[in-house]
């Protein structure tokens, strides 16, 4: 079972809801939260666990190889992200933008664009009894978090059975990053604030995840702020809403010292265990389903 937690913006209370799911669930099972938003992740703050593991991550960027070079401009036509560029008798290449998608480096006629390792980021693995945590973060200087996000699932995939329950801790936005981490997900959940810019950003995650054909269901974080805009929609959408955590002065004092929430504040975890209780539900009856 994987889940991604996602949200339309920023600062929503994703992370703090995928650091407290993730640690209320391994409290009775085995279970890995991984945290995508490789660009800035954050669940760490919040999860104490020990380092076990921590390995380099590469993609492929191609060279260029100018003694061969007949500066036929081939490259640069077959290059769909303008990442190569012939200028006068040069051949520029820029990693920040090249996809590796190989296309100039085999369609080059003297072999002059051999592809290269270039290191992208860094995976770490943490582990804490159940709670296993996975993070990536792009080097600085280095734009392009999809294949660091493919990356990480994928060691998260070869690294942990189907029976563990895998929480992705996704990138904000509706933009590929998110594709990325929420293409492979069984179901996502979007979490939103009831205010009307909550509600705005919820529209366009729920058009993103209707679009991929992914089952979902939202939680309202900071409920009793702003208006039931949020609220009023799901109901017309039919659209479950999971749980709602309250607005609490405390739960920010918490948060800000870094802590967990669940284990101090009863509604939290009453929040985090309708969540666990209703993907359990999804995931029983996924399995009836395909049987
Ligand atoms: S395709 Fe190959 S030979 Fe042609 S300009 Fe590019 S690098 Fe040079
Ligand atoms: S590998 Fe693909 S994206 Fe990168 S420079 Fe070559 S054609 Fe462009």
């Amino acid at each position: 079972m994987k889940i991604a937690i996602a949200s339309g913006k920023g600062g929503t209370g994703k992370t703090t809801l995928s650091t407290n799911l993730a640690s209320f669930i391994a409290e009775s099972r085995e279970c890995v939260l991984s945290d995508l938003d490789v660009e800035e992740p954050n669940s760490g703050l919040f999860i104490k666990a020990e380092l076990i593991h921590e390995e380099d991550k590469f993609k492929m960027i191609p060279e260029w190889e100018k003694s061969k070079c007949e500066l036929c401009g081939n490259c640069q036509a077959v290059c769909n992200f303008n990442a190569v560029l012939k200028m006068g008798k040069m051949i520029m290449v820029f990693p920040e933008l090249c996809h590796g998608c190989y296309a100039c480096s085999e369609l080059c006629p003297t072999d002059s664009l051999p592809m290269k390792q270039k290191k992208m980021g860094e995976l770490k693995f943490y582990k804490k009894g159940n709670l296993n945590f996975i993070e990536s973060k792009l080097i600085i200087g280095e734009e392009q978090a999809v294949p660091l996000i493919k990356q990480t699932i994928d060691y998260v995939d070869e690294k942990f059975g189907e029976d563990v329950i895998k929480i992705f801790d996704s990138p904000p936005g509706t933009s590929c990053p998110v594709i990325e981490a929420t293409k492979d997900a069984d179901f996502v959940i979007l979490v939103t604030e009831p205010t009307p810019f909550g509600l705005h950003d919820l529209k366009l995650a729920v058009e993103t995840v209707k679009q991929m054909e992914k089952p979902f269901g939202v939680v309202i974080n900071r409920h009793g702020i702003g208006n039931d805009g949020v609220e009023m929609y799901c109901r017309e959408d039919n659209i479950d809403i999971i749980a709602r955590i309250p607005n609490d002065r405390l739960i920010a004092e918490i948060y800000s010292r870094g802590e967990l929430l669940y284990s101090t504040i009863p509604s939290v975890k009453e929040a985090v265990k309708s969540i666990s209780n209703y993907v359990d539900k999804f995931n029983s009856q996924k399995k009836r389903e395909t049987k």
